[in-house]
């Protein structure tokens, strides 16, 4: 049987899709039994949220004033006392798990497994290696916990049928005291959230400066969706490093991906391999963009974009 320890991502008030993904992962393990962590520090309303995701046996509340701001540094000895027999502890491949999960891992003496897209056995899965160009077949010893985080894009979230029990957990944990939380600076934004958007329109170095991405938003606002960038036009400033897509940046797959003015680097499409459709708009029609485009507009941006949002407010 495989008994697994999901770490529910929040932010306080609800819980972060990456979860039910994480979720959806877990209980393709043989004999699944998934229970979901809550670190809060009043977490009645996010362990509702996470008792109704379909496949969650139980979920386990750690209810205490440090765990108000989710710290890695904070949470991974909290996640190691709570490891106990589980044999797979998961969080998803978000800023959030990337963070905590290979402290958990050191701290139970184990390797982390990092971005599982597929499950092949109990200890064996399937990764994406060089920018998502290979596909690698590991296997964790099986004498050992797993650690490991889910590619979430690989993942659809599993729906809100269950109705799993919610426990109250204490723990034994020493909380260390040299990381503490100070502030959070976010960029404040009514558009969807960039990795759980069903559509996302992203511009590129074309745009050629910051006032320039202004027909990328009203685009975005026209179809309800979310803006991204390449990595080019986050290195030049044109906007900031929490929109960027790719590799290095977010990994999504909205079921429409529109991008406009970008090359189509593989690091780049390494983020969108998962896109339903990908529409692009670029003036080269030799632009690899249009290799793995579903929908390709050749011309200018500054004409195409414009128009098109026009067209959509209509
Ligand atoms: C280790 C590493 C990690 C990386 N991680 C990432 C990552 O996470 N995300 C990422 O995006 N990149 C990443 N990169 C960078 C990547 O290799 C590319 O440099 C980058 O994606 C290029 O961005 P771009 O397509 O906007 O710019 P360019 O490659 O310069 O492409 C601009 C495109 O715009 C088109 N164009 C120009 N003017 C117009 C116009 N008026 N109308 C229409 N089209 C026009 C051009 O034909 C061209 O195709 C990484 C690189 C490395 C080495």
């Amino acid at each position: 049987m495989s008994k697994i320890l999901i770490i529910a991502e929040h932010d306080g008030a609800s819980i972060n899709p990456s979860t039910a993904k994480c979720v959806a992962c877990a209980s393709g393990l043989p004999d699944a039994e998934v229970d979901v962590a809550i670190f809060s520090n009043e977490g009645s309303t996010l362990a509702a949220a996470a008792a109704s995701m379909s496949s969650v046996r139980k979920v386990l509340k750690v209810d205490q004033p440090v765990n108000e701001h989710l710290l890695a540094a904070i949470l991974a000895p909290q996640v190691a006392a709570m490891a106990g027999d589980y044999s797979h502890i998961f969080g998803p491949s978000t800023t959030f798990g990337k963070d905590l999960m290979p402290r958990v891992a050191a701290l139970l003496g184990v390797n982390q497994v990092s971005d599982i897209m597929s499950i092949e056995g109990s200890h064996r899965f399937k990764r994406p290696v060089y920018a998502g160009n290979a596909v690698l077949t590991v296997e964790a010893p099986s004498d050992q916990p797993v650690v490991a985080t889910v590619r979430t894009a690989s993942y659809q979230a599993v729906g809100n049928e269950g109705s799993a029990q919610v426990e109250e957990f204490s723990l034994d944990a020493s909380i260390p005291d040299h990381t503490r939380f100070v502030e959070l600076s976010a960029g404040k934004s009514d558009r969807p959230d960039l990795q759980t958007a069903s559509t996302v329109v992203s511009g590129g170095r074309a745009l050629g400066g910051a006032e320039n991405f202004d027909i990328i938003y009203k685009l975005a606002d026209a179809l309800g969706a979310a803006v991204g960038a390449s990595r080019a036009a986050v290195d030049a400033g044109y906007v900031p490093n929490e929109m960027q897509v790719g590799q290095t940046g977010k990994i999504i797959a909205p079921d429409l991906y529109i991008a406009i003015g970008i090359s189509g680097a593989i690091q780049h499409l390494t983020g969108i391999k998962d896109a339903g459709t990908i529409v692009a708009i670029n003036k080269d029609a030799e632009a690899p963009i249009f290799e793995i485009a579903d929908i390709g507009l050749v011309g200018d941006l500054f004409t195409i974009v414009p128009e098109l949002a026009e067209a959509l407010q209509k």
